[in-house]
C-alpha cells in the first residue's frame, strides 16, 4: 500500500491531452464564438508567506492520508494533498528538502520553508512529472473535497470521519 494515490500505471492520466487545445480552437472557429479558456490558479503557502506554490488548472487528484507520517509531518491527524502535473505548479521562496523512503520504497521528497517549518509541497521519484501541493495551504474553505482516503481503514485516527462523497477507501 502506498500513501501516495497513484502507482505509476495510472501515470498517464495525468499526460496533458495536446489535442485538447487544437479541439477547442477550432471548435471557436466554426461557432464564430471563440472564447478565452478559463484557468483556475490558486495558491498555496507556507506559514509566514516566503515559500508558495501557485497552482493552474484543476489538480488531477485529492486525497488525505492517515499514514503515520503524514501525522507525523503535519502534526495533524492526517495529510490533505492535491497533486498536480509539475509544469502546472510554480514554486516561489526557499525550500529546505527532506527525504524519506516511502512504504513502498520509494523517495518521497519534502519541500518545506526553512524559516516556519510548513511543508507545502511534495513529490514521489516513483510518480514522475506530478507533485502534490499541501492543500491546506491554499487555506481555502472552498478547496474541492478529497476522492481518496488512504490508509482509511488501518491508521485513520478513530474518531476522523471523511465525509466527502464519492470517496476512494484504500487501506
Ligand atoms: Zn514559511
Ligand atoms: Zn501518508
Amino acid at each position: 500500500m502506498s500513501c501516495h494515490p497513484d502507482e505509476a500505471s495510472n501515470a498517464s492520466a495525468v499526460v496533458p491531452n495536446h489535442n485538447l487545445w487544437y479541439e477547442w480552437f477550432f471548435f471557436g472557429l466554426a461557432n464564430e464564438t471563440p472564447q478565452e479558456p478559463t484557468m483556475t490558479t490558486r495558491r498555496a503557502e507556507c506559514q509566514c508567506g516566503q515559500l508558495s506554490a501557485t497552482c493552474s488548472g484543476e489538480p488531477y487528484r485529492i486525497s488525505v492520508c492517515h499514514c503515520l507520517a503524514c501525522k507525523r509531518k503535519t502534526g495533524s491527524a492526517f495529510g490533505f494533498g492535491a497533486w498536480f502535473r509539475q509544469s502546472d505548479v510554480l514554486t516561489e521562496g526557499n525550500a529546505t528538502e527532506f527525504v524519506r523512503v516511502g512504504d513502498d520504497g520509494g523517495h518521497v521528497t519534502n519541500r518545506f520553508c526553512p524559516n516556519c517549518g510548513a511543508t507545502v509541497l511534495w513529490s514521489i521519484d516513483t510518480l514522475p512529472g506530478v507533485v502534490a501541493v499541501s492543500a491546506g495551504g491554499f487555506a481555502d474553505l472552498a478547496f474541492p473535497p478529497p476522492s481518496v482516503s488512504v490508509y482509511h481503514q488501518s491508521r485513520r485516527y478513530p474518531w476522523v470521519e471523511i465525509r466527502a462523497e464519492p470517496l476512494e477507501k484504500r487501506g
